[in-house]
């Protein structure tokens, strides 16, 4: 990484912060419910999440002990509204009894220690990805690891800071090397790509001349937003 491009991500971050203001993610009760949505929003939109949320949290099962005690059917039924939820139910039954049976229901042990040991446990669960292990690293456990999604991608793609052949964790190392490591500005930076891509910096429309990061982003410029 060359000095000026950390210089210009933790610029988009002052950026960004000044536009939109704190977030304050993740929206959710408890840590174990942000574990559960980092699960269940894995490729679909956040209003599904919240209707499958609401069961669990209308069956009393939002918590590691209940969830792992359901049977896989009565949890596919209660997460059906999240979609996928065939494999989001047995994701979920999966983490949820390795937390109840093997870390005693506690998610801060369990994501406690080096940083990169955790991740590696979080990893090792069956599919849970680095995007869903980053999001319930931070979200859940408070821990600074920096969140990378397709957003992330497409809005640095097009302010030309990603060139579109970088890894997951290429991008993830690249935030992290040019933030300083801190849980508050790792939340918040996050939310604001999210809150950006979903305003300004749209898959199929952008709104350049709204956008408050247009006079460093290179496809603005191309277009003479
Ligand atoms: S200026 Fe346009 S293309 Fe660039 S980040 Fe903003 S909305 Fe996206």
């Amino acid at each position: 990484m060359n000095h000026r491009t950390g210089h210009l991500i933790s610029h988009i971050q002052r950026l960004l912060h000044e536009h939109f203001g704190p977030l304050r993610w993740w929206p959710a009760e408890s840590p174990f419910e942000v574990v559960v949505g980092a699960i269940l929003t894995q490729n679909t939109a956040w209003s599904n999440v919240e209707r499958a949320i609401a069961n669990l949290k209308q069956a009393r099962v939002l918590a590691a002990k209940p969830l792992a005690a359901l049977t896989i059917s009565q949890l596919e039924e209660l997460v059906r509204p999240a979609g996928f939820f065939r494999q989001k139910a047995a994701r979920l039954h999966n983490l949820a009894r390795h937390l109840s049976e093997d870390w005693g229901n506690d998610l801060a042990a369990f994501c406690g220690g080096p940083l990169d040991e955790a991740r590696a446990r979080l990893l090792a669960v069956p599919g849970i990805g680095p995007e869903t292990a980053d999001s319930i690293l931070l979200y859940a456990a408070s821990r600074p690891s920096f969140v990378v999604d397709a957003y992330t991608r497409r809005i640095f793609e097009r302010i030309g800071l990603l060139s579109g052949t970088e890894s997951y964790d290429d991008i993830r190392t690249l935030f992290m090397q040019s933030i300083a490591e801190d849980v508050r500005a790792y939340n918040e930076y996050h939310a604001q790509i999210v809150q950006l891509a979903k305003s300004c910096c749209r898959k199929n429309r952008t709104s350049c001349h709204a956008c408050p990061l247009n006079h460093v982003c290179r496809t603005a410029t191309a277009t003479g937003a």
